[in-house]
């Protein structure tokens, strides 16, 4: 099956796509010509031998030409030897789907705009929330909802839209002193409510709303809008309640710096993230733990926990399990919170742990297919997503497709009404087709205003033909693993048959398919050198546009590890293996951390089985030979 998913590294399949993309162009110059065939056509038949008309095609030939010139030396995604940032080739449904709908060009802001593919994005938000174990079925009243965003960045900014919504709601609800509902005891009290309370509390006000008569409805409608913190604005709001603090974010210091943008963006500002400790790049529930506690003293709300699912520079998986529990636990002690888990990377590797009905797969199931893929922690993270609040995952990293395409997930859809730009609460009784007709009207609830259709098609496609389960979908993301327990057993032996010339190892073990190697000459025990002897190597193993693309081998990412970040007794451990000596850590800059390798093993031909080839295999052999011949290492010998 994985055969006919790409473009491949050798553009195996020019001729499936080809017929594709001629076939449904031409498909569409037959939409467009039978929409009223009595119409005749505008351009006339002899244009294309007037003067101008061919002086224009001249330019434009010309200007494509060079751009498709100059795009030769764009990075090479698609090739096996590229195991450097999050991208790899292109799944062919989606870019076949992309490509198809790109002329009929829908605007997923409304169905007005956009009929069919609204549709779709709404369906992929239930395609994925199914992935992640959420309830998909419109016809429940605490189905999930999902949506497509440009990317990750924005998702994680929707997740913080929605948090404050629904935590500064009840707030809104006592100010305005609606009655006959049963409403928390105090301000304190309604901004600290668990999401989940939250979210009844506002079905009890849709209920007790749609029983009001006309005139009533719309007063208590637009005293508890005037309440609102959507309506004041932060400033207004907590001036408003003076007893309430802005409410901070957790995160572990390992997240992304999307959650520094999305804090200044939402105006609660960079200083209310606070950034915990790691362990092994994963968040430390003790640490968590001793932060909720500190809030709780402190009276400091908190608006949510994030968790990673897959790390942006070490592909690590936080304990998601955890989390959900402290939020049980901080909840009973009156400190509500959402959690929400950033899967922009490794979102879809959520597939390998779902089987073809949707259950989960269990541990020993899956193991039974790796090495030691998945640990006992891993498969509880991915266990416990059914009972988080909120989820990002990027359907252009590990969903292989092309950019602009980034997902928001929550659990329950409820509380989206809050986005609303006009929260006209015409709620009708539940039911599948209540649901889809509230969501075709998408921009009143995403961030963005007009957005694209195709991406939407590209998706939805994507997912029907590779379902989200470990038997579709999960073929790709399979191969990844497995290439990184193959990089995993060759970084060992690498480090084994060079260690009189260098020091190698993988700095902590990965969780899934991103692996970093940290490398220092023998001999050398000192950071700053070691640090620019890794960014010496990495400069052969990156895009340099002053150069041809060819006389490149492979390409690598790189990363640092901070002090900071891991903490002493981790820096310490992974320094002696280099043998590099931490008293040589300073202030300065590039001595105050280690730069290290990093590898995205996202090609689905890294283990190349047709011809028995492997490219982790040939990388660190390039490593070894351009070690061995460096000169940077005879100098420093
Ligand atoms: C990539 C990434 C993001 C940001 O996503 P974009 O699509 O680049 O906006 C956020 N969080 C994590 C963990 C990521 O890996």
């Amino acid at each position: 099956m994985l055969a006919a998913c790409f473009l491949g590294p050798y553009g195996e399949n020019d001729t499936l796509l080809e017929k594709l993309v001629v076939e449904f162009l031409r498909d569409h110059v037959h939409w467009r010509r039978n929409f009223h065939p009595e119409d005749p056509p505008a351009i006339p038949t002899s244009a294309a031998q007037h003067p101008q008309y061919q002086a224009f095609e001249a330019r434009m030939r010309r200007e494509l030409h060079q751009l498709s010139a100059a795009l030769k030396q764009s990075v090479p995604f698609h090739s096996p030897r590229y195991i450097g940032h999050m991208a790899s080739d292109l799944l062919l449904p989606g870019l076949a789907a992309q490509i198809l709908t790109l002329p009929y060009n829908p605007n997923n802001v409304s169905e007005d705009a956009a009929p069919i593919t609204v549709q779709l994005e709404v369906q992929v938000g239930l395609q994925l929330a199914r992935m992640l174990g959420f309830v998909s079925d419109p016809s429940r009243p605490d189905c999930a909802l999902g949506h497509l965003t440009s990317g990750g960045t924005l998702a994680n900014y929707q997740a913080l839209r929605l948090a404050l919504a629904l935590k500064a709601f009840p707030v809104a609800m006592l100010a305005a002193g609606v009655p006959d509902i049963d409403l928390p005891g105090d301000v304190s009290q309604a901004f600290n409510l668990a999401p989940s309370s939250a979210i009844e509390l506002l079905e009890r006000w849709r209920h007790w709303l749609s029983r009001q008569n006309k005139p009533d409805h719309q007063h208590w409608r637009t005293r508890v809008n005037a309440q609102r913190i959507e309506h004041l604005g932060m400033v207004s709001f907590f001036a408003r309640h003076r007893d309430l603090r802005p409410p901070c974010v957790l995160a572990p210091i390992t997240a992304h710096y999307s959650w520094s943008k999305g804090l200044k963006l939402i105006g609660l500002g960079r200083e209310q993230l606070r950034l915990l400790p790691v362990n092994g790049m994963r968040l430390d529930p003790a640490a968590l733990q001793e932060a909720l506690e500190r809030c709780e003293c402190d009276g400091q709300p908190v608006l949510m926990t994030v968790a990673v699912l897959g790390s942006t520079e070490y592909g690590t998986i936080d304990p998601i399990d955890e989390v959900v529990v402290a939020r049980e636990r901080s909840s009973k002690h009156g400190l509500g919170f959402s959690v929400h888990v950033d899967a922009a990377w490794g979102g879809y590797l959520a597939t390998l742990f779902r089987q073809r009905d949707g259950g989960l797969r269990p541990l020993q199931e899956i193991q039974q297919e790796y090495r030691d893929f998945p640990r006992p922690e891993v498969h509880a993270a991915f266990s416990a997503l059914s009972q988080v609040d909120s989820v990002t995952i990027d359907p252009h990293k590990l969903g292989y497709l092309p950019y602009g395409t980034g997902a928001f997930i929550c659990r329950d859809h409820r509380a989206v009404e809050l986005l609303s730009e006009h929260a006209d609460y015409v709620f009708r009784e539940g039911g599948p087709d209540d649901y889809m007709t509230r969501y075709r009207q998408l921009g009143q609830f995403v961030p963005e205003g007009s957005k694209s259709g195709a991406a939407a098609a590209a998706v939805y496609v994507t997912h029907r033909v590779l379902p989200l389960d470990h038997a579709h979908f999960g073929l790709m993301p399979r191969q990844t693993v497995l290439a990184a327990e193959a990089f995993l057993v060759r970084a060992q032996r690498f480090a084994e048959e060079m260690a009189t010339t260098i020091k190698a190892c993988v700095p902590f073990h990965p969780d899934s398919n991103l692996v970093c190697l940290a490398l220092n000459p023998s001999g050398n025990d000192d950071i700053a050198r070691a640090n620019s002897f890794v960014r010496n190597l990495h400069d052969q193993l990156r895009c340099d546009p002053q150069q041809p693309l060819q006389i490149k081998q492979f390409f690598a990412s790189i990363t640092t590890l901070q002090r900071t970040m891991i903490g002493d007794v981790e820096m310490h451990r992974i320094l002696e293996n280099l043998g590099v000596d931490p008293a040589t850590m300073t202030d300065d800059t590039d001595a105050d951390r280690l730069v290290i390798l990093r590898h995205t093993l996202m090609n689905p031909y890294l283990l190349d089985h047709e011809n028995g080839i492997s490219y982790i295999d040939h990388y660190f052999d390039y490593l070894t030979l351009h070690l061995r011949q460096s000169t940077w290492l005879q100098h420093a010998e």
